[in-house]
């Protein structure tokens, strides 16, 4: 198993490669919809501490005792928000990739249901909500596999890739590629998909951090401010003098783009992107509408 993982600091550079988004759109826009609540470390669920990250309420750590306000928070997303994201996207006719942890899934087995019922594409995020970059290669197989068979198990549906909470290690790509996985997004390199390096034959779709609802009511205080952040990137992406089209990733989570004062930048989102013409799709479908462009 290769552990080498060059850098590619070149990428296309100035000339992007001129391929088709279905119906010539510019921009194909990744909903990412994150399936995490209830897999979040906890007290509660055996763990040393809660998870104090990915949620906006700042609370200080209780070694050994349980934080309810913050279990409650979390479980906001798996209650009510979930459902207001998805009745969302309905509206819009969007379809999402969901990063799923199984026991979030467990811990709710409607979303899972209601995720394969809309025709969201469905990708594996973990177990548990946890960090991955410190597993031996053999372990991170191992667990890649199980959650992938998890989720498979629960949901039905054909698991196409692997996201890592905390990103990845020099092994992953090999694994995935092992594993017959469509792509890997673990990384936020590009504006379009691009080939793994190492002669490892699983493309990348980037991913974003900064389109991402995690920073919802701290960098962001209201979903005007979130949603023209994203309406903004949509936009420079639409007018981008650049040869060929582009990809624009969000990242979302229920328990925060869900809440009411939130959703709207969502909404407005989806609003913008079909005014445009934008090609909002699956990342498998993006990933793939980019492997059919003339080499
Ligand atoms: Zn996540």
């Amino acid at each position: 198993m290769s552990d080498t993982m060059p850098r590619d600091l070149r990428g296309y550079g100035e000339h992007p490669p001129v391929l088709a988004w279905p119906n010539g759109s510019r921009v194909a826009v990744s909903i990412v919809l994150n399936i995490e609540e209830g897999a979040e470390r906890s007290v509660a669920r055996g763990d040393a501490a809660d998870d104090l990250g990915g949620h906006w309420l700042r609370h200080p750590a209780l070694p050994d005792q349980r934080n309810l306000d913050l279990e409650s928070a979390f479980e906001y997303g798996s209650r009510a928000g979930v459902w207001r994201v998805l009745r969302t996207l309905r509206r819009h006719k969007a379809l999402a990739t969901a990063f799923c942890c199984t026991v979030a899934l467990e811990a709710n087995p409607r979303v899972a249901a209601a995720l394969v019922r809309d025709g969201h594409e469905i990708a594996a995020h973990g177990h548990k909500w946890d960090v991955h970059t410190h597993l031996s290669p053999e372990e991170e197989e191992s667990r890649i596999h199980r959650v992938r068979d998890e989720i498979a198990a629960i949901t039905g549906a054909e698991v196409t890739t692997w996201y890592s909470r905390d990103g990845i290690t020099p092994a992953t790509r090999r694994i995935m590629s092992d594993s017959s996985f469509a792509y890997d997004s673990n990384s936020f390199n590009d504006d379009l998909p691009h080939d793994g390096a190492d002669g490892i034959d699983v493309p990348v779709l980037p991913y974003a951090g900064d389109t991402n609802d995690s920073a919802l009511l701290s960098q962001y205080p209201t979903a005007r401010a979130f949603g023209s952040y994203l309406t903004g990137a949509l936009d420079c992406l639409l007018d981008d003098h650049r040869e060929g089209p582009s990809v624009l990733s969000i990242g979302l989570h229920p328990r925060l783009i869900g809440r009411p004062s939130c959703i709207g930048a969502l909404d407005g989102l989806l609003t913008r992107a079909s005014e445009t013409g934008a090609w909002i799709a699956p990342r498998r479908e993006i990933v793939a509408a980019w492997s059919r462009r003339d080499r």
